[in-house]
């Protein structure tokens, strides 16, 4: 699953938040311990001085009796809870606060002679779980080393800090993680909703038009910039898409003329009886081709007025008029092929007398074209108030439910590899139009191996009255 803009840069946001979470803990952790560690000793280095003096203040004779007296008044100094341990100068325990254990807090071999030297240790001893600040470092009088001192204290409430102001640090940090989350969000949503636009013009120019335009104001620059390059090229595509319009106008009609008057032409010629029977035949199929010709100038010319989004012409129409004539034209088309009238009902309907004859023509061309030598294809006329009917019905191959929905589709040629038909996908694309131009339908229905019926559905003259223009 893909990630919308909007919510990877909430997650971005909350992982950079984490992670400066995180290292905030660390920074935190590590200063805040150093500190109160820091502060800790210096109480200790205090008491020592405070041991000290007692030390060199002794009157009397100086022994362990007075050091554990030392020791023990030492219970409650500065710090607190702590302690004083009194070693000979050879590591081992001399006297202690109280009835401490001193074990935890001996010294290892090589630290004596190094506290005897001078130099001072500070350490963290953990007994029972309980962390005890320790400094030790030599006892001196009269400038020679008589002993070794250890002041320690509970350190305890340097993990109690620290752990408290983690805990409050995590909360904090994640009420701030879902602030940024939210935050990111409608930020991300802000910047993305003229993306959207643009991503929405886009999908209606396929629907509607492409005389949409995103006119894009008041958005960042970026967008800004899209929003123009966008409309910039719209504007290309709608020029190019109307200079071929114009062309496939310009041509189709120029086209029709010659045709018209070579199939005339033609006609005149097979007038004459004197010509012999070969001749005939190839007058004959000239002037079928020609005619195929002209109706495929003229799908195209209709298909160019309807992507011009031509308004039809609303005159009344007799359409057994209309239909006579069509099959008259298509009986030639292909002589072997029967075309009969079943029904002829008197109709009229409103509309464009040459768009409708070629929506019939091209049915017929069909039906025609599509069926097998001998065959028969029939053609009637019907009509009730409110619907005129004109249904061509073949004895054909029929057409493959699989391939039904897409006939209409302009281009759309269903071949089988077995039948060889002539023909460029166009016809059935521009009569759908001129019947929805019309306020109509074609209704198919065709049974593979059996033949296909196409009916042509119109409203009557009160129900036409609607004007359409193509779609
Ligand atoms: P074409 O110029 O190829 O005939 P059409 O738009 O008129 O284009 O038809 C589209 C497709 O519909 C054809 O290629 C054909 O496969 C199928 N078709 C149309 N009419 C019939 C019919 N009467 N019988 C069988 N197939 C048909």
């Amino acid at each position: 699953m893909r990630l919308s803009i909007r919510w990877r840069l909430a997650v971005i946001i909350a992982a950079a938040m984490v992670v400066t979470l995180l290292a905030i803990l660390i920074v935190m952790r590590i200063t805040l311990e150093n500190t109160l560690r820091s502060d800790l000793d210096s109480d200790l280095t205090g008491d020592y001085e405070q041991v000290q003096a007692q030390v060199i203040a002794i009157s009397g004779p100086f022994d362990q009796a007075a050091l554990r007296d030392i020791a023990n008044d030492h219970g409650g100094t500065s710090s607190g809870s702590a302690f004083v341990i009194f070693r000979e100068t050879d590591g081992s325990f001399s006297a202690v606060t109280g009835n401490l254990e001193p074990e935890p807090y001996d010294l290892t071999p090589d630290e004596v002679p190094r506290v005897l030297d001078g130099e001072v240790l500070h350490e963290t001893v953990t007994t029972g779980g309980v962390d005890t600040r320790v400094r030790t470092s030599r006892l001196m009088d009269r400038g020679q080393p008589i002993g070794i001192v250890q002041v320690a204290t509970d350190a305890e409430f340097i993990n109690d800090v620290v752990s408290d102001v983690q805990q409050v640090l995590v909360v904090v940090g994640i009420i701030g993680i879902a602030f940024a989350i939210i935050i990111g969000y409608w930020l991300a949503r802000g910047a993305v909703r003229p993306l959207e636009h643009v991503a929405a013009v886009a999908a209606q120019i396929e629907a509607e038009g492409l005389d949409r335009r995103i006119r894009a104001r008041n958005v960042p620059a970026e967008i800004q910039r899209l929003s123009d390059t966008f409309d910039a090229m719209l504007d290309r595509i709608e020029k190019a898409f109307g200079q071929q319009r114009d062309f496939v106008l310009d041509m189709s009609h120029e086209l029709r003329t010659p045709l018209a008057a070579l199939r005339g032409n033609i006609d005149v010629m097979l007038l004459d009886e004197t010509i012999d029977a070969e001749t005939r035949d190839q007058l004959e199929r000239m002037s079928r081709e020609v005619q195929r010709l002209v109706r495929l100038a003229t799908n195209l010319l209709f298909s160019a007025h309807a992507e011009a989004g031509r308004e039809v012409e609303r005159r009344p129409v007799d359409l057994d008029v209309l239909v006579l004539e069509v099959c008259r034209q298509a009986k030639t088309l292909r002589p072997e092929v029967k075309v009969r009238i079943a029904d002829e009902d008197q109709v009229t309907v409103n509309g464009d007398y040459d768009l409708l004859k070629q929506l019939v023509l091209n049915l017929l061309d069909n039906a025609l074209k599509y069926s097998p030598a001998g065959g028969e294809v029939t053609v009637s006329i019907s009509g009730d108030q409110r619907e005129a009917r004109v249904v061509v019905a073949d004895q054909g191959p029929g057409i493959a439910a699989d391939q039904l929905p897409h006939i209409f589709e302009r281009m759309y040629r269903a071949e089988d590899g077995k039948r060889r038909t002539t023909g460029a996908g166009l016809g059935l694309s521009i009569s759908d139009w001129i019947a929805r131009a019309h306020a109509g339908r074609i209704v198919v229905e065709s049974v593979a191996g059996k033949g296909s019926t196409f009916t042509l559905v119109l409203p009557r003259e009160e129900a036409a009255a609607s004007p359409a223009t193509a779609t």
